[in-house]
């Protein structure tokens, strides 16, 4: 009975601790109880004496920890912060879903990367579902054999887990050379012609920069509003992570190439590979 007891106030304890953590903060949190457990299997190793059980138990918990730390550094919260500050409950003024979306198409978004002198490649968590990254990295070697510049942009929350971004693009085979961190992206983008935002959402929100009131607010953001134009390859209107509008998409100088990411960079390819 003690037992069943345990469990259900710890369940409801559990739930309501979690439910008032939202959107962007959440990568952080499941991390810190990734830590957690691993300092849970350390407490039982040594209440059973079983030190495999404690050594393994440590190092997740020390690495989760760090994980978590960084993260949060990251994402330019504190841990208190995320955990307590009950954020994402009151939303303030919602942003309003302004103007329309312009639509491209993929023979017009590959004339326009042919011909620029930069082009800045986004990938986001849209990339890692439709698994194109080995399709981007061909159309990225056909814009460099025409001596287009491009560069892979990465945010340290792209995707679904921490290097989920750097993991698909070393798959594919991009060099590390190509592959660029948002401090040192974010300076190119104001002389870049094209940025292609592929399947990301959040991690190119203006929100976060500039709409106090937003639930991503103060999270920093891969600039790619400041380069001439903005292509951005996505299905739909689909939220992101956060679930919240994305002022980008009906920015002047953005059009969306709507399609699945993989299906989008085969036309990329075939549309290049005509030029
Ligand atoms: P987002 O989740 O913000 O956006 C992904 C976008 O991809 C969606 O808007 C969706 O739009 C589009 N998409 C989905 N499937 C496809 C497809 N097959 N082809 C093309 N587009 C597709 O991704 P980001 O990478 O920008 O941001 C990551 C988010 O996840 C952040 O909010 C981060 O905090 C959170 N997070 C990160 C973790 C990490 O450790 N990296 C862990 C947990 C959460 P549409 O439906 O219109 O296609």
């Amino acid at each position: 009975a003690t037992v069943i007891v345990l469990l259900t106030t710890s369940s409801i304890y559990g739930v309501s601790f979690v439910m008032p953590i939202g959107g962007a903060d959440m990568p952080v949190v499941i991390s810190l109880f990734n830590a957690l457990t691993g300092l849970a299997v350390a407490f039982e190793g040594y209440a059973i004496g079983n030190t495999a059980m404690i050594v393994a138990g440590t190092v997740v918990g020390s690495a989760g920890t760090l994980l978590t730390l960084l993260m949060a550094k990251a994402m330019n919260r504190s841990l208190a912060n995320v955990l307590f500050s009950g954020f994402g409950q009151d939303h303030g003024a919602q942003i309003e879903s302004g103007g329309e979306m312009k639509e491209i198409d993929a023979t017009d978004v590959s004339v326009m990367m042919a011909y620029a002198d930069q082009v800045v490649i986004v990938p986001g968590y849209g990339m890692a579902v439709a698994q194109a990254q080995h399709k981007v990295w061909e159309m990225a070697k056909l814009l460099k054999s025409r001596g287009v510049s491009v560069k892979f942009a990465i945010h340290p929350v792209a995707g679904r887990m921490p290097g989920h971004m750097n993991v698909l693009l070393a798959e594919a085979g991009v060099p590390y050379d190509d592959i660029f961190d948002m401090e040192d992206i974010n300076p190119e983008f104001g002389k870049t012609q094209v940025s292609l935002v592929i399947g990301a959402n959040d991690v190119v929100n203006p929100a976060a920069r500039d709409d106090p009131s937003s639930e991503i607010y103060g999270m920093p953001i891969l600039d790619v509003d400041e380069s001439d134009n903005v292509i951005v390859i996505k299905r739909g209107r689909g939220a992101g992570f956060s679930g919240i509008e994305n002022r980008l998409f009906f920015g002047d100088n953005t059009r969306m190439l709507f399609g699945d990411a993989q299906a989008m960079a085969g036309e990329l390819i075939a549309s290049l590979k005509e030029l």
